[in-house]
């Protein structure tokens, strides 16, 4: 087959040079209460690739991007013996085309966070790409959890780019009594 990104014959869909060229470009991202968003990927960087999530080849190149993501994050953050203690919850974590985009990635991180697969759905099924500020705010995702309360989560999903939806999911979590200590994201697509 041919690499995805350069079109070069290669065995696996990202050849080893491309693979080498996607390097992680750690973002940080501070909301208004402090609350911190941790971000993988430069987007233009990976634009391409997450673009494929809808296809049919969409769940190994998010396996990909999330392992690497994975491996960044078990280096910088050390010793982990105690964090299955804490939890992931993935945003609208439910098939869509063929998968869950965010199951895959918190099934990468799950050495470290105790997944819980497909607690925490929107029920108002609604794609925010390309729409404007203005209507994000005025059509929620109105999410619903169905998972426990009294525990410490990361929230993950596979891109921020208002910040809208992670800010609705933590208030519908945190009024389940669960406390999201902060967000993971792969990368960062700030508009
Ligand atoms: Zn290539």
């Amino acid at each position: 087959m041919r690499c995805l990104l350069c079109q070069n014959l290669s065995a696996k869909l990202i050849c080893k040079s491309c693979d080498k060229k996607l390097v992680i470009s750690p973002k940080k991202r501070r909301s208004y209460d402090d609350f911190v968003v941790y971000s993988f990927f430069g987007y233009q960087d990976v634009e391409y690739l997450l673009r494929s999530k809808y296809s049919l080849i969409g769940s190994r190149i998010y396996k990909i991007l999330a392992r690497k993501a994975f491996l960044y994050f078990r280096d910088e953050v050390g010793d982990l013996s105690d964090s299955l203690n804490i939890f992931s919850i993935g945003i609208d974590d439910r098939v869509k085309k063929y998968y869950s985009h965010c199951g895959v990635i918190i099934k990468e991180f799950d050495s470290i966070f105790n997944p819980l697969f497909g607690t925490l759905i929107a029920n108002n099924n609604i794609c925010y790409a390309g729409k404007s500020l203005a209507y994000r705010e005025s059509n929620k995702k109105d999410f619903v959890y169905s998972g426990k309360g009294n525990i410490n989560v990361v929230l993950f999903d596979d891109v921020i780019t208002t910040g809208l939806s992670i800010k609705e999911a933590r208030e519908v979590l945190r009024k389940s009594g669960v406390n999201v200590l902060f967000a993971l994201t792969l990368s960062d697509a700030r508009i």
